[in-house]
C-alpha cells in the first residue's frame, strides 16, 4: 500500500512477516529523520551549544507532534525507554504515592490519621501485558492488592465486575486499550467513566492502540497512557508515558533534571525524533491505513475460518485492531505450526513474544475459555500497511498444508475421525 519495500536485493524481501503486534519494521522516513541526530546534531540537548539547541528543540518538535495526537499538552508527554518502562513507572509510582509506606505527601495524610483510608488496590484485569501483571505481582509482594477482572469469550472487560471491585482503597485502574494477542478492543470511554466517578486515576496501556485508533486522552478521561515507538514503524527502545497535569506521581529514574525531573537520563535524541515521525506518519495514514489492513484481515479470517476445519478466531470479531487475526486449530500444536511456517518463511507468532519459546499455553487465551489444548494450538497474524492480498494468499495456502500435515500426524485427529 505504501511504498516502503526499497531494500531491493534485501534477502528480507522472501519472508512474509506477520508479527507486527510483536514489533514493525522502521520506516525509512523514520530512519531518515533520525540519522543526522547521530553523528551531526549529536550535542547533548541540555546544553547550552548550537548543536545542542538542534538536539533540543526536536526533542520538543517530537513531543508536541505526540501531545496533538492525543489531545494532551507537550509538558504531560515524558519520553521513556519503551512500553514496559512506561507501565512499570505508572504502577510503581502512583503506588508510592498513595499505598501505605509511600512518599510523605501520600493519599493518607501520615500515621495516626484514621480519616483517610490507605489507599493500596489497583484493578487490572487478567489479559494484560506481561509489563503489567509482572509489575502487579511485585507490587503484590510490597502489599499492593490488586484484583485481576475477568473477560468475556471475546476478551471484552466485564464493566460490572470491573465496578464492582472498586473498594475505598482502590487508587488506580489500569485496563490495556487494545489486547496484542487477540486484537480485542476495550470500551475505554466506559472504564474511564467509571474511575472518574468514583475518583480513582485511570492507566492504560495503549501500546498495541496509539497510532493505531484515535485516542483522546480528555474525552475518554485517561490519566495516564503508556505508548512505544517500535509497534508503529518507529524504532525500538524509546516510548512514552502521558501524565495528566497536576497528577501526583513520583519521578521514576533519580538524577539530571531531563523530563521534567521525573525520568532522568540523557535524551534519547534519535529515538525520540524517530518517535515524533512515527508518530506523525502513523496518524496521517491512519484512515486510509486502517481501512486498507480491516479489508485485508477480513478476508484473511474468511479464507481460514472457511478453507480449514475445526478452525476458530480467537478475540472479538469486530471490536478488534484492524491487524489483527488470531487463529486457534484443533489437533495442532501451535508452535509446530510456526516452526513450520518459518520454514516456509512466514514470521507468525503463537501469542506474546515473551511466552513463545515457553511451552505455556497463553494466559489471554485461557482467560478467553479457551480450553488448554486450544490455547496451545493458537497461531496470531498481524499484518500491517505493507502486507499484499498475494501474502496473504500465500499464507493461507502454506497453513492449509501445513494444519493438514500436522493432523495426519496426530494420533487425536485420527480417533477423533475415527469417532465421526
Ligand atoms: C509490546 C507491548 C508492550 C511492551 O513494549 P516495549 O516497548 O516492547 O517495552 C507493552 N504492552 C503491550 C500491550 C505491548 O504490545
Amino acid at each position: 500500500m505504501f511504498e516502503m519495500r526499497s531494500d531491493g536485493e534485501s534477502h528480507m524481501d522472501k519472508f512474509i512477516y506477520l508479527d507486527n503486534a510483536a514489533t514493525t519494521r522502521t520506516s525509512p522516513a523514520v530512519v531518515e529523520a533520525m540519522l543526522p541526530f547521530f553523528s551531526e546534531y549529536y550535542g547533548n540537548a541540555s546544553g547550552i551549544y548550537s548543536i545542542g539547541v538542534k538536539s533540543k528543540e526536536a526533542i520538543s518538535e517530537s513531543r508536541e507532534i505526540i501531545a496533538t495526537t492525543l489531545g494532551a499538552k507537550p509538558e504531560e508527554i515524558y519520553f521513556t525507554a519503551g512500553g514496559s518502562e512506561s507501565d512499570n513507572w505508572a504502577l510503581k509510582a502512583t503506588s508510592e504515592v498513595f499505598a501505605a509506606g509511600g512518599l510523605p505527601n501520600r493519599g493518607n495524610k501520615g500515621a495516626g490519621d484514621d480519616s483517610l483510608p490507605v489507599r493500596n488496590h489497583i484493578i487490572t484485569t487478567k489479559i494484560e501485558h506481561h509489563a503489567i501483571l509482572h509489575t502487579c505481582e511485585y507490587l503484590q509482594k510490597q502489599g499492593i492488592e490488586v484484583t485481576y477482572v475477568n473477560v468475556d469469550e471475546n476478551g471484552l472487560v466485564n464493566l460490572k465486575e470491573l465496578e464492582r471491585a472498586i473498594r475505598p482503597e482502590t487508587f488506580l485502574i489500569s485496563v490495556m486499550f487494545a489486547n496484542n494477542e487477540v486484537g480485542t478492543i476495550q470500551p475505554i470511554r466506559e472504564i474511564g467513566e467509571i474511575a472518574k466517578k468514583h475518583g480513582i486515576l485511570f492507566h492504560t496501556d495503549a501500546v498495541q492502540a496509539y497510532g493505531h485508533l484515535p485516542i483522546h486522552v480528555e474525552e475518554l478521561h485517561i490519566d495516564m497512557l503508556s505508548a512505544s515507538a517500535h509497534k508503529l514503524n518507529g524504532p525500538k527502545g524509546v516510548g512514552f508515558l502521558y501524565i495528566r497535569r497536576n497528577l501526583r506521581i513520583s519521578s521514576f529514574i533519580h538524577g539530571g533534571a531531563q523530563e521534567r525531573k521525573r525520568r532522568a537520563g540523557t535524551e534519547n535524541v534519535p529515538g525520540i525524533v524517530g518517535f515524533g515521525q512515527a508518530a506523525k506518519d502513523a496518524f496521517e495514514t491512519m484512515e486510509k491505513r486502517s481501512a486498507y489492513e480491516t479489508e485485508l484481515r477480513d478476508y484473511l479470517i474468511a479464507r481460514i475460518l472457511k478453507e480449514i476445519p475445526y478452525s476458530r478466531l480467537n478475540g472479538h470479531r469486530t471490536k478488534r485492531l484492524s491487524n489483527n487475526a488470531n487463529f486457534s486449530f484443533q489437533f495442532v500444536e501451535g508452535e509446530s505450526l510456526l516452526i513450520m511456517l518459518d520454514m516456509e518463511g512466514i514470521c507468525g507468532s503463537s501469542g506474546s513474544a515473551c511466552t513463545s519459546g515457553s511451552l505455556d499455553p497463553s494466559h489471554v487465551l485461557l482467560s478467553l475459555g479457551l480450553p488448554e489444548d486450544l490455547a496451545h494450538g493458537s497461531l496470531r497474524l498481524t499484518l500491517s500497511a505493507e502486507t499484499t492480498r498475494e501474502e496473504i494468499d500465500v499464507t493461507v495456502e502454506t497453513i492449509k498444508k501445513i494444519v493438514e500435515r500436522l493432523r495426519s500426524m496426530s494420533p487425536q485427529y485420527e480417533d477423533f475421525c475415527r469417532h465421526m
